[in-house]
């Protein structure tokens, strides 16, 4: 044992030794087997430190539902502009069982914040969740991927089960179009490999981990993280050669991705030109159907998606912010970031009035907030022709899906 872990065992109550002593795979056979002999979890404590734990207006809130929609992260883009909003990321809870869409900058700490796991004072974040879903590959939607996989195996005390199942788009295989089409091509990152996919990124991540990673098997007698995750491209071979621009074409049926017993999850091709493959997801529960949109302009294949579903968490962009910002740009900038604001993300002027309101959905709930310090005001605005319950998103946010109430 390290001396580290030693120092922790020493400092933690006698109850809890066991399972840190677990965690680290001694006097067990691993940690998903001490998982499985441990104690059931313990009873769900959904907003445990949650700013926010009822919805808002009809309505409902989280706590104490079976299927239940948490917003760990609202803001959009890279910038961080509001320490309030972190990155965009959307926990599914049904029962026990968590399923995260996008891990943006600081989501990984807004799990641990949201109470979705069991509360054992040992690092338990991911002990409940089944899968994670990643809409596309920007930096804004996965850069807290690396944090999640390289410490993943020190925060699943009591976790039981299967591996974490990872899904989100393969390569690309072709590069996106250079914006003007006059400008001479920049020079490419890491040419041998420029459009990786989510298991083609782990594999370079597990590479660069490789040192922490062999300490640990090696010293602390901890997992393989290959272990742990499992990571799929989902397959859109049959389905579009992606092209340089990246629109994508009409689908007559979602993409099946994967059924975790009650749990089944669908995707579309949603329009992020010229950024592709890019995913919506839907999750359906025996209580209803939760829709995320990742990022996308109005899609049709994302209508489609979320046609009737209870609950529709879909980005939004202020274009009053895309003038502001543009404006204080260099020429030549200028003009790539505003059609690439504008031209592949939703307005707060459309995403009721066509997206919502034609998918017939009952609660529209804003996240990927586009600037995340706009007002309350400035949101609202969503509401205008749009009939249903409209959810301006906050961090740590749940929402209610259907009646069915749950303890463990
Ligand atoms: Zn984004
Ligand atoms: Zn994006």
């Amino acid at each position: 044992m390290c001396h580290v872990l030693n120092q922790a065992v020493a400092s933690v109550p006698k109850t809890d030794r066991r399972r840190l002593l677990s965690m680290a795979g001694l006097g067990a056979a691993g940690i998903a087997a001490a998982g499985v002999a441990g104690a059931a979890p313990a009873a769900a404590s959904p907003g445990r430190r949650g700013r926010l734990e009822q919805g808002r207006g009809k309505v409902p809130g989280g706590a104490g539902r079976r299927t239940r929609v948490v917003m760990l992260g609202t803001a959009g883009g890279p910038a961080l502009v509001d320490p309030d909003r972190h990155g965009v990321s959307t926990a599914i809870v049904y029962e026990d069982k968590v399923y995260v869409v996008d891990l943006g900058v600081g989501s990984f700490n807004r799990l641990e914040q949201s109470g979705l796991a069991p509360d054992t004072g040992l690092g338990s974040s991911l002990s409940w969740v089944r899968g994670i879903f990643f809409t596309h590959l920007h930096s804004d939607h996965t850069v807290d991927w690396p944090a999640v996989y390289a410490t993943g195996s020190m925060n699943i005390v009591e976790r039981a089960g299967d591996p974490i199942q990872v899904f989100g788009p393969g390569s690309r295989d072709t590069l996106t179009r250079v914006y003007p089409p006059t400008r001479p091509a920049p020079a490419l990152v890491n040419p041998e490999d420029p459009t990786p996919g989510i298991s083609s990124m782990t594999r370079h991540l597990r590479n660069a981990f490789a040192q922490d990673f062999n300490d640990r098997l090696r010293d602390s007698n901890f997992p393989d993280p290959d272990s742990l995750f499992q990571v799929h491209d989902i397959d859109h071979s049959g389905l579009w050669t992606v092209d340089p621009q990246g629109i994508p074409p009409r689908l007559d049926a979602p993409i099946r991705v994967w059924e975790d017993g009650d749990v089944k999850v669908t995707a579309t091709l949603v329009d992020h030109r010229p950024t592709a493959p890019a995913y919506g997801f839907r999750f359906d529960t025996p209580d209803g159907s939760v829709v995320v949109s990742g990022d996308t302009c109005v899609s049709q294949n994302l209508i489609d998606l979320a046609r009737g579903a209870d609950v529709l968490v879909h980005e939004v962009i202020d274009p009053a912010f895309v003038d502001q910002l543009t404006a204080s740009l260099p020429p030549g900038t200028a003009e790539s970031v505003r059609e690439h604001l504008l031209i592949s993300h939703t307005t707060i002027e459309q995403v009721g009035r066509d997206v919502a309101e034609p998918a017939g959905v009952g609660t529209l709930a804003l996240t990927h907030m586009v600037p995340g310090t706009a007002p309350t005001s400035t949101w609202r605005k969503a509401q205008r022709g749009f009939s249903g319950e409209l959810v301006i998103g906050e961090d740590l946010l749940e929402i209610g899906v259907g009646r069915a109430r749950w303890r463990a």
